[in-house]
């Protein structure tokens, strides 16, 4: 080969490189500030192949084990059938779609390259905390509070995740008042390998189509929470940006499974600085079990069997989550199995929801 086609070769090989790996690929384009890179480039230096749908608003990638769906404009992403939010839109630069680098580094790698087996030790303590207490009753709609339902799922959880033979450390076990920097702080100071906050959600209006489990983990540095209640994307780095990535692969392995074991509507993975999660220094996630303002599922919440049913859900999640990072089991211990861990979810809705503390 002459010198001047052996360039174009070279450059070629050094683009899909920089493609797979590079925080400033060649293609890079800005948008709002963040280098955003060709998505369909992305995809064929990672083995995935691209199609594009509904006049190439919707880009699906996939290859033998992983489905992909983006759209155009949306901050959602569906990763095998579970919609996690990535921090910046899909763009389009004329019929080109582009995805933001950052989240190419800090959701869609982490996920469908999990760090397999990077635990030295295996999780054995996880500390749960349930939502709000005492004189904070968190959502309530009619004479139910939130704090009741927390507390019950969070009993029932502790329960499964002991037979489970892990050990549980409760930030309330009661009807007492809990300050929410303290939370984070007990599962520090107690050597937490997991902290699961729980909480259920409400809703203002759409309180008929509103419904849904949905589970948070900590914002990447540098980007808006998904329902970014006045922080935005100059919020500092916080202690629990340390786990992120963790924390990411165990709120997505627990929202597919409450998702798939409860066939209820998927409202997805999100980000938030919630003061629960910042301040954790182990893999933590909050997980908003469902609406107390939808018509049906609210009655599910209030009942034990289904409590039951979720607690469950959330074991195989964190199970799942433990194969994926840690060292294999030893033959002798009998820990539930989970079922397919790639079910199908549905589509999200953007419906802003009530804040609350947590
Ligand atoms: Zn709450």
């Amino acid at each position: 080969m002459s010198k001047q086609f052996a360039w174009p070769k070279k450059f070629a090989l050094l683009l899909a490189l920089c493609l797979a790996s590079c925080p400033s690929p060649a293609h890079a384009t800005f948008i709002n500030g963040q280098n955003y890179v060709p998505l369909a480039d992305w995809a064929r230096a990672n083995g995935l192949k691209c199609s594009w749908f509904k006049r190439g608003d919707e880009v699906v990638a996939t290859n033998r084990t992983t489905r992909l769906v983006f759209d155009k404009d949306s901050r959602m992403v569906e990763v095998n059938g579970t919609d996690v939010a990535l921090s910046f839109p899909v763009a389009a630069d004329g019929g080109t779609r582009l995805i933001a680098q950052m989240d190419l580094n800090t959701t869609i790698r982490p996920l469908l390259f999990p760090p397999r087996f990077t635990d030295t030790k295996r999780i054995t303590t996880i500390c749960l905390d349930p939502g709000h207490g005492g004189k904070d009753t968190g959502n309530h709609t009619f004479w139910r509070s939130e704090k009741t339902y927390t507390l019950a799922l969070a009993l029932e959880l502790r329960d499964q995740l002991q037979k489970a033979r892990f050990n549980v450390i409760m930030t309330r076990s009661k009807d007492a008042y809990v300050e929410l920097p303290d939370r984070p702080a007990l599962a520090n100071r107690r050597g937490a390998d997991l902290f699961v906050s729980l909480h259920f959600n409400a809703t203002p209006t759409g309180k008929n189509e509103v419904e849904g489990p949905q589970t948070y983990c900590i914002t990447p540095v540098g980007a808006s929470s998904t329902d970014a209640q006045g922080e935005g994307a100059n919020f500092g780095a916080t202690t629990a940006n340390r786990a992120e990535q963790k924390s990411l692969l165990l709120a997505y392995q627990v929202q597919k499974s409450l998702v798939r074991n409860l066939s209820a509507k998927d409202r997805g993975v999100r980000r938030a600085r919630y003061a629960v999660l910042r301040d954790a220094t182990m893999p933590a996630i909050l997980i908003e079990g469902g609406y107390m303002t939808h018509p049906v599922e609210s009655k599910k919440i209030y009942n034990a069997a289904y409590r039951h049913q979720m607690a469950q859900a959330i074991v195989i999640g964190i199970l799942t989550y433990q194969r994926l990072v840690s060292p294999p089991l030893p033959p002798s211990t009998n820990h539930p199995v989970a079922k397919n861990p790639m079910a199908n979810g549905m589509s999200t809705n953007t419906i802003s929801t009530k804040n609350h503390p947590r």
